[in-house]
């Protein structure tokens, strides 16, 4: 009898922490659930997608699902399909790697408007996530304003910024894609509630702005020559230093010069939300307002609740919540992965029933996968997600 490990959530988490067990103890067996008939997390879903680098660490992922010990049970729910506790019944240990799923709320008036979304909703859309397939309407989106200083911010910035051109070997949804280029957009406003010095942008993502062919990025000289706080640990003092230097040159650009201008924006902390209008804290931002078309906020993600007993052991954003990047959770998920063997070591393995119900396997993934690229192939894109519930399902079964 060898030990049977449940891994709730194909993401990166998931699968590191499945590499990790692998690694040392290539006779168990593990199970990688997900709720979404495809594997992968927010390398799919979250990524944006003209960054097409970023995702190919996924065909690592799956070549981990080659391995005879590992299946992959995709559209099973976890806490809806099958509840934790039959699943404690049929594993010796759990790893819990769902993620984190719920936008943050910023707690001001205004935010259920309908121009008001939430970051994983709208990259949701972009991606293809099969939970949000109706995007804004951007018809007569002129002025857009992101609100936060994260690389998600900026994901979101760049994609509208793009020109179709530019996105065209990338695998957003045509109909995002077409949405956007279609959309009569002028000007994104990027918004920082604190000075340019805190941001948290990555240099290369910041640095990118300034290379569209479309938009031109721009901002206030003022406060860019701010030092980053002393007590910042080197590294991140050295990103800071180079971001402010970015922006400095952003400084030196001219809005208006190109179709659309991407406004950077910082001490800016948003009141209200008003229908085409964002309100502003007094003495934050100049003028107090800004006329948002659309608003999306990307300030974080919040997660679900999941047993905390001494056989399940969470890794990931389930784990730390929604800060690090896919490489950051190699190392944590591999960490995991030896704690889980030291407990399995000290005890026999459950004889209990295969608790899984019939799901999407590997096999299920791979269908959907080659479908997805060849249609991608067709119009010189890597791929073309289905994004429909019931079609991802069908094409995994063979239809
Ligand atoms: C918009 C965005 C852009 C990003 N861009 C980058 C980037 O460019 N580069 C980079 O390195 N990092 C990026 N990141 C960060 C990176 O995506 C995360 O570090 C990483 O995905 C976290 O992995 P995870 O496995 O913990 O969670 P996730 O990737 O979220 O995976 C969780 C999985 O669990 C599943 N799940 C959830 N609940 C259940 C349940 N009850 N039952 C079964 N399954 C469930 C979900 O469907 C999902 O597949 C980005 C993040 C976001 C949000």
């Amino acid at each position: 009898m060898t030990h049977r490990v449940a891994i709730v959530g194909a993401g990166p988490s998931g699968f590191y922490a499945a590499d990790g067990l692998m690694r040392t103890n290539p006779d168990l067996h593990i199970d990688i659930i997900d709720r979404l008939p495809t594997p992968h997390g927010l390398i799919r879903a979250g990524v944006a997608p003209d960054h097409q680098g970023t995702k190919a660490v996924a065909r690592q992922f799956d070549r981990l699902l080659a391995r005879p010990d590992v299946r992959f049970a995709g559209n099973i729910e976890v806490g809806r399909d099958l509840s934790w506790d039959e699943l404690t019944t049929g594993y010796d240990a759990i790893i819990v790697a769902t993620g984190m799923v719920i936008d943050k709320k910023l707690g001001v008036p205004g935010e259920e408007l309908p121009h008001v979304w939430g970051s994983w909703r709208f990259v949701g859309w972009l991606n293809g996530h099969p939970d949000f397939r109706q995007g804004p309407d951007l018809g007569k989106v002129k002025s857009v304003a992101v609100i936060g200083n994260g690389n998600v911010a900026l994901d979101v910035a760049r994609v509208l910024a793009k020109s179709a051109d530019e996105m065209a070997k990338s695998d957003i949804v045509p109909e995002a894609g077409a949405a956007i280029a279609a959309a009569p957009l002028t000007d994104i406003h990027v918004i920082g509630r604190r000075g340019p010095e805190h941001a948290s942008f990555t240099n290369n993502e910041l640095a990118e702005m300034g290379r569209l062919t479309r938009a031109v990025a721009v901002t206030e000289p003022k406060g860019l020559d701010a030092a980053p706080p002393a007590s910042d640990p080197t590294p991140e003092r050295l990103r800071k230093i180079k971001n402010l230097e970015i922006l400095r040159g952003f400084a030196n650009n001219k809005a208006g010069t190109k179709p659309v201008t991407v406004h950077f924006r910082f001490h800016a902390a948003a009141l209200a939300f008003k229908p085409g209008v964002v309100e502003f804290t007094p003495n934050t931002l100049k003028g107090g307002k800004l006329p948002a078309d659309l608003v999306v906020t990307c300030i974080g993600y919040g997660g679900e609740e999941f047993p905390k007993r001494e056989d399940v052991f969470p890794v990931g954003w389930a784990k730390r919540g929604p800060t690090g990047t896919i490489p950051t959770n190699r190392a944590e998920s591999h960490a995991v992965a030896q704690q889980v063997l030291a407990w399995l070591d000290e005890r026999d393995p459950k004889s209990g029933p295969d608790v899984l119900p019939i799901a999407v396997d590997a096999a299920g993934w791979h269908r959907i996968d080659k479908h997805e690229i060849a249609a991608g192939a067709a119009k010189g894109r890597p791929r073309v997600k289905l994004t429909d519930w019931q079609a991802l399902l069908d094409v995994a079964q063979g239809g």
